[in-house]
């Protein structure tokens, strides 16, 4: 699996097909893992927050969601080609997985999201089995009890829609505890699938615009993370490209290897 380095996080540079093809087969030989989807406002928060940093160095897969992602790679001159988000991944997923009878959990969102969501998944993508559901807002005392209800569903894949940062703390929390299933952070797929909120047309995906989209439908919700949020990235990868880099070793600039290397006997050749 190729790896990318972007804002000193590492993340795995694969097409959808590649992505689909690897989730599906971790999922269903039960390896379980911690998967996210990594956006610009993902960065922006785990350049606040290291424990949001810790959970993402701990991640089996990280996959760039987005155009943000995609063109700040570009600009600092690893690009990562692919936007691999949640919202379109997911479906291709479970279509892919639904004749090898995949499970899913679905656990976060509103009371009432998660339930409508798995519907439309039954509906649309008849052989997969919805192993269970869950709201994001539930007591803090009654995590022991979520987590023994998914451990006894035992799904092969728990889509975990708390959004950021919290699905990712939360992933890397509790994943020990949930052995066997591979835990993907979502974000707002739930509000998309139950059809709460609508997703961009194809034509403003397309042109990497589907942000402006989501703002125009939750300005009060969303107008810090993308204005605010956008302009700190802008700065995140301005600070990146002009960050001193180690100097390359050239024939009259001996690096500390190139001594080593003398030292035990080695040919040095300048
Ligand atoms: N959410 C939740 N519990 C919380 C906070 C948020 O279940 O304590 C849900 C919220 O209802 C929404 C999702 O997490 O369904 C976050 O959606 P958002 O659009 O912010 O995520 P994004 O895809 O932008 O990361």
């Amino acid at each position: 699996m190729e790896q990318i380095s972007f804002l000193n996080t590492r993340f795995d540079r694969m097409t959808p097909h590649e992505t689909v093809a690897r989730l599906l087969d971790r999922a269903l030989s039960r390896r379980g893992g911690r998967i996210y989807f990594a956006n610009a406002h993902t960065m922006v928060t785990a350049f606040k927050m290291p424990a949001l940093v810790d959970a993402l160095k701990r991640s089996d897969m990280l996959l760039a969601d987005g155009s943000g992602v995609l063109w700040g790679s570009k600009i600092l001159g690893e690009p990562l080609i692919h936007n691999l988000n949640g919202t379109d991944l997911v479906p291709a997923l479970a279509s892919a997985g639904k004749a090898h009878g995949l499970s899913v959990y679905l656990f976060g969102a509103a009371p009432g999201v998660a339930e409508a969501a798995a519907a439309n998944l039954r509906r649309d993508y008849p052989g997969i089995t919805i192993a269970g559901t869950q709201d994001g807002y539930f007591a803090p005392e009654e995590m022991d009890t979520v987590l023994d209800t998914i451990r006894a569903a035992r799904p092969h894949i728990l889509l975990v829609a708390l959004g950021v940062p919290l699905q990712e703390l939360w992933i890397h929390n509790y994943a020990d505890q949930l052995s066997g299933i591979t835990c993907i952070g979502v974000g707002g797929l739930f509000d998309f699938l139950a059809k709460r909120v609508p997703r961009a047309p194809k034509i403003v995906r397309a042109i990497g615009m589907e942000w402006t989209w989501r703002l125009a439908m939750e300005p009060r919700r969303l107008w810090q993370r993308y204005v605010n949020g956008n302009l700190a990235f802008l700065l995140l990868l301005a600070a990146q490209a002009i960050a001193p880099r180690p100097p390359k070793p050239f024939a009259l600039y001996r690096t500390e290897t190139e001594d080593a290397e003398r030292a035990v006997g080695t040919p040095y050749k300048p």
